[in-house]
């Protein structure tokens, strides 16, 4: 008979998740140290924008209508009357009929002109210059209001700062920004075996993989981590790294001793100190995964196997850091590809294989579960999930991306 009597399936471990999720909690940091960071609310133009009309070439503001039919042979011949400078208003008075204004690249155009012939296309001779190509109402002009108007949303919140939503933020007078805090995330490892990374594995000794995985992950994906480094198989080393941990963070996430075998020390410490909620999840990799709480903090025991650990980290975990980072979707890359072969699944738990993919096809790397190879083999992850007996050959298929 199964150790877990209580497995529940994904979709339920990950609505007791979002259950116990605390809610985001903002902060307003400076633009220039936003980059990745998650916008906690709108962001509206505070002005309209461009607030004049605007040459987007060096060039001559003319009249549109001057330069039907210019060419090589037979150009439009327009009086210059000067030189626009660059962020001054032109105060020349009337553009008239048959005359051009000299205009650098951003310059105001001058009220009556209503298009740009681009230096490349015209001859200076005196105070005449040879338009050689017509232009057309509006262009080379970037027109009033024509990027962003005053008011108009410009990012919603749940949105990830890129370095070009900085530039665009910072044309729209946002100086700073407010943003979902990071959340703290607690990782403790746990096992006997475990020794640290700068260490030489004795017999039966392997490094700690996982609390730099998941620190790296967690640090990508927006996320403060605490790593509290390795803790023994023994009942007060736990209790004494979780009564540090849990006032230090927001979450914490133990990885080892997940399972219920007699060694297995996280759920029985998890429910001293708190509540076991969750022991046992329909995932493959990652059954032995608990969700609990201690002093309303999450608090999660994952699998030991890296690979176990990774799934359980972006499938049950992953949707906690969501909320509190208030965004709608997960921030992951997937890229949609066609199987190569048919992979079978056991009914009934959602399976996430590791597959490589090469143009635009997905293969399933099968191999042992405690390998870390295949881990940085394969490409990313196809999700089976727990109603499909498998995938067949053929079959379109969505890879998270590494
Ligand atoms: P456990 O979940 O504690 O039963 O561990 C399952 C397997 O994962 C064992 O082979 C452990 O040695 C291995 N393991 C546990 N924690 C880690 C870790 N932090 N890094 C690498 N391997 C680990
Ligand atoms: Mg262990």
């Amino acid at each position: 008979m199964s150790r877990f009597l209580n497995v529940i399936p994904v979709a339920d471990a990950v609505a007791e998740v979002i259950r116990i999720s605390p809610s985001p909690v903002t902060e307003t940091i400076p633009l220039e140290s936003s980059v990745g960071r998650i916008l906690a609310a709108e962001v509206t133009a505070d002005s309209d924008i461009p607030g004049f009309d605007r040459s987007v070439v060096d060039g001559f503001a003319v009249r549109a209508a001057d330069t039907a039919g210019a060419g090589d042979a037979i150009p439009a011949l327009l009086h210059c009357t000067g030189r626009i400078a660059m962020g001054r208003q032109d105060t020349t008075g009337i553009f008239a009929p048959g005359t051009c204004t000299y205009i650098p690249t951003g310059g105001i155009l001058p009220e009556g002109a209503d298009a740009v012939v681009m230096v490349e296309y015209a001859e200076e001779a005196g105070d005449m210059v040879l338009v050689k190509r017509p232009v057309s109402y509006g262009e080379n002009v970037l027109l009033y209001d024509e990027d962003f108007k005053k008011g108009e949303c410009v990012f919603s919140s749940g949105r990830r700062i890129s370095a070009q939503d900085a530039g665009v933020l910072a044309a729209c007078g946002c100086a700073a920004v407010t943003v979902a805090k990071k959340p703290v995330v607690g990782i403790i490892s746990t096992g006997n075996e475990l020794i640290p990374v700068t260490g030489v594995p004795g017999p039966g000794q392997v490094r700690d993989a996982n609390a730099s995985m998941l620190a790296a992950y967690l640090t990508e994906y927006g996320c403060t981590p605490r790593i509290y480094g390795i803790i023994p198989d023994e009942r007060q080393a736990f209790e004494a790294v979780l009564a540090r941990a849990v006032p230090e963070c927001d979450v914490v996430l133990l990885s080892g001793g997940s399972s219920k075998d007699d060694r297995d020390m996280t759920a029985a410490v998890i429910a001293t100190m708190g509540e076991v909620l969750v022991h046992g999840i329909a995932i493959a990799p990652g059954k032995p995964t608990i969700i609990g709480r201690i002093s309303d903090k999450p608090v999660f025991g994952l699998p030991g196997h890296p690979a176990s650990a990774f799934v359980v980290l972006i499938a049950i975990v992953r949707p906690l850091i969501d909320r509190m980072l208030g965004v709608p979707h997960p921030i992951q890359r997937t890229e949609k590809a066609t199987l190569s072969i048919n992979i079978p699944s056991q009914r009934g738990r959602d399976e996430f294989v590791r597959v490589t993919l090469k143009n635009g096809t997905a293969t399933p790397l099968f191999g042992k579960s405690g390998l870390l190879n295949t881990l940085v083999r394969s490409n990313g992850l196809i999700r089976i999930p727990a109603g499909a007996e498998g995938l067949e050959q053929g079959s379109t298929v969505e890879v998270i991306l590494w």
